[in-house]
């Protein structure tokens, strides 16, 4: 088998192939190169050209989860071509492009992806299929993307873990460790590729996200108005925020149309034996600037509302700052502390997020931010390197360029078998 690695390093836009002996072809992730300063940035497969070309001959693309810097090119890939996803992210993914297909002049643009994402095939978690000579074996994991995987990939004999992006600090976090020894992965996989993003961070928060639910029940007892900014499909921060409204104040939950949809959707794929994701237990309240009930519960119950940084959000504040008294409000901003932080060189400053954060702390609201990574810590990686123990080779991919799994304070035997190679043949 032959395994091709583009744009390893580098975080996000990665993209694995995977051939066998005989020719079966597949890729794991096609993503885009994440967007930078607010504003995509330029990626050269995102064209139907570049990617019929780079998928020419392939059988299927695997994709870890939804984030777009894994998933973001899927709209090139040919008609023909098999399309895999977990069976909620698909969910997700069909929701959000619904959503965005009522934008005028918009309309065929995202009818076309959601003709495309009707006809992907969807994992069943922990349970093998195949394509062609190769099987796969998807396995669920915590990340901040809702129904995220890592794979398993068997082909002419030998073994290959692909970790996706996960992370230990989540709700499910535990998981990861949980599958290899059943699933026979520990001491029986020849190639681990695995993600690297907080190698060499050493001031990334990597709190686990029941001590940010606690966090946010704090803030939520202290202020009657609490805005919350945080990534509208993270089904482990919106347990985090929701979680923590129901086993404190129980304030009115408010959120938008979509958002609201969203957590539906979560809360239905939500395991009964397990407390968590159960949003719909009191629905949120889908906000509507002209629902003047809705405006006299929020001005007397106080509330927790979820928030984007949109023009729809721009008018729904205008009607609801009049509502809230500053020195009982505040917003708290629970994504990647980069996005705000207006430092020189930062490349992933969004001066859009700055000031929409901006307008709130010019009203005098308080500002509180709680967030913990989505990614591993550089410990968490190198226990899974060392539980699996590689037969063969350990790869990084979604990781900075300055940074190597060397790092990582591995033995001598499995630092030999780290590889920055991009092509290997096994
Ligand atoms: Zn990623
Ligand atoms: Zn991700």
């Amino acid at each position: 088998m032959r395994i091709t690695l583009y744009r390893p390093n580098q975080i996000g836009g990665c993209i694995t192939e995977i051939e066998s002996a005989a020719g079966t072809k597949v890729f794991i992730d096609l993503g885009h190169n994440l967007p930078r300063g607010g504003e995509d940035a330029p990626d050269e497969y995102d064209s139907d050209e570049a990617i019929m070309e780079l998928t020419l001959g392939a059988q299927a693309i695997l994709y870890t989860h939804i984030h777009g810097d894994h998933i973001g090119l899927f709209n090139h890939v040919p008609d023909g071509l098999k399309q895999y996803v977990g069976p909620l992210a698909k969910e997700l993914m069909l929701h959000k492009y619904k959503h965005m297909s009522h934008i005028p002049g918009e309309e065929e643009l995202y009818e076309g992806y959601i003709k495309q994402l009707e006809r992907f095939e969807v994992y069943d978690k922990g349970h093998e299929f195949k394509i062609g000579d190769i099987t796969i074996t998807p396995f669920q994991v915590s990340h901040s993307a809702a129904d995220s995987y890592m794979l398993l990939i068997d082909c002419d004999g030998k073994t290959v873990l692909h970790t996706g992006d996960f992370r230990d600090h989540g709700y499910m976090g535990t998981g990861v460790f949980k599958v290899l020894e059943p699933y026979h992965i520990k001491d029986n996989v020849d190639v681990m590729i695995t993600e690297g993003t907080n190698i060499g961070n050493t001031s990334k928060s990597m709190r686990k996200e029941s001590t940010l639910k606690k966090e946010f029940a704090d803030v939520i007892k202290q202020y009657k108005y609490v805005f919350v900014m945080c990534s509208s499909t993270d089904a482990d921060r919106l347990e985090s925020i929701y979680g923590a409204n129901m086993q404190s104040v129980k304030r009115p939950f408010i959120t938008d149309g979509y958002q609201k949809e969203a957590m539906m959707i979560l809360a239905g794929a939500a395991d009964n034996k397990r407390p968590f994701y159960h949003f719909d237990s009191v629905e949120p309240y889908s906000y509507c600037p002209t629902n003047e009930k809705l405006n006299w519960l929020m001005k007397n119950k106080g509330f927790v509302m979820l928030i984007r940084c949109s023009d729809k959000f721009k008018r729904f504040l205008e009607k609801i700052f009049p509502l809230c008294t500053p020195e009982q409000s505040c917003i708290v901003y629970s994504q990647y502390h980069g996005y705000i932080d207006n430092r020189k060189d930062n490349t992933a400053f969004n001066p859009i997020a700055y000031d929409f954060i901006q307008q709130f702390k010019e009203r005098g609201f308080a500002f509180h931010e709680i967030h913990t990574s989505g990614h591993a810590s550089a410990e968490t990686i190198k226990k899974l390197i060392e539980t699996v123990n590689p037969k063969q080779s350990i790869i990084g991919i979604h990781k900075d360029e300055r940074q190597t799994l060397e790092s990582l304070g591995l033995s001598d035997e499995l630092r030999g078998k780290i590889t920055a190679k991009q092509t290997l043949e096994l």
